[in-house]
């Protein structure tokens, strides 16, 4: 294939204009624009790219993922590309080489707004490096990371909050408070709080929080590896599980990972 410059990445056709044909300005236009895109992938459902073959000044005649069109933008063209080969295939590659191990490279990584990684396990944040690292050499979405540490307060407050949802007091929101932990003792005595501490709609009152928070503070601690921070929940993104399972086989740090019906959950002991 004769290309020697010019596929390019851009969302639409007045991307691609304005970006004229430069190729470090597309480069750069990608980078720029990277989270605002959304992370590459081959499904054409998310955002789509054209490719043009400048020098024969036609289109290609097809539009193709960007992942495809890059790799071609790969062999065709010498200089940086975007996505770097980087050997990820031995242990010591993975996160150990990297001198800002503990620390989120959230360039790798997203948190949603609102998830607390303030106290989080030091290994759980190099897990996550690594599944970014991973993530970026594969094509993958970026992973997603949805929840962190949810200190006693916060989660007595969610579950104050569905407590009255699903009907303050009935079976129903008992059953709720039974299946987030499957602790029955928990249940009852949070059960027992909060009826004891709310009103006829089912808002738990101050008093009632603090006192649930001391629960389980001094009765729970170990509910959740999420109240110690050794808990993470990710987005269900494409490719999340295989992602998960890269680190966990490759990795050197071990730890648990729980299928939720709507995040993966991984843990460390
Ligand atoms: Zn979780």
């Amino acid at each position: 294939m004769s290309l020697n410059k010019y596929s390019f990445i851009a969302k639409n056709w007045n991307d691609y204009i304005s970006q004229g044909d430069d190729y470090e300005k597309i480069h750069q236009f990608w980078l720029n624009n990277f989270n605002k895109l959304g992370a590459p992938n081959n499904s054409y459902s998310s955002w789509q790219s054209w490719y043009v073959d400048k020098k024969r000044n036609s289109w290609g005649g097809k539009h193709k993922g960007p992942v495809e069109v890059l790799n071609e933008m790969r062999s065709a063209i010498s200089g940086p590309t975007i996505f770097e080969d980087k050997p990820l295939s031995s242990v010591d590659s993975l996160g150990k080489s990297n001198d800002s191990a503990g620390r989120l490279n959230q360039k790798l990584i997203g948190v949603k707004p609102g998830a607390s990684l303030k106290g989080i396990d030091k290994r759980l944040v190099n897990i996550a490096n690594m599944m970014g690292q991973y993530a970026e050499k594969m094509n993958f979405p970026k992973p997603i990371i949805t929840s962190g540490v949810r200190n006693p307060k916060r989660q007595v407050i969610a579950m104050a909050r569905n407590w009255k949802k699903l009907g303050s007091g009935t079976e129903k929101s008992r059953q709720y408070l039974l299946n987030l932990y499957g602790d029955d003792d928990m249940a009852s005595n949070i059960d027992n709080i909060f009826r004891a501490h709310s009103d006829q709609k089912g808002n738990v009152s101050l008093a009632g929080i603090d006192k649930a928070e001391d629960y389980i503070k001094t009765k729970k601690p170990n509910a959740s590896p999420h109240l110690s921070g050794r808990g993470l929940d990710f987005r269900l993104t494409e490719n999340i599980y295989d992602i998960i399972g890269h680190v966990m086989q490759n990795g050197y740090i071990p730890f648990k990972l729980v299928k939720e019906s709507d995040h993966a959950h991984i843990q460390v002991s």
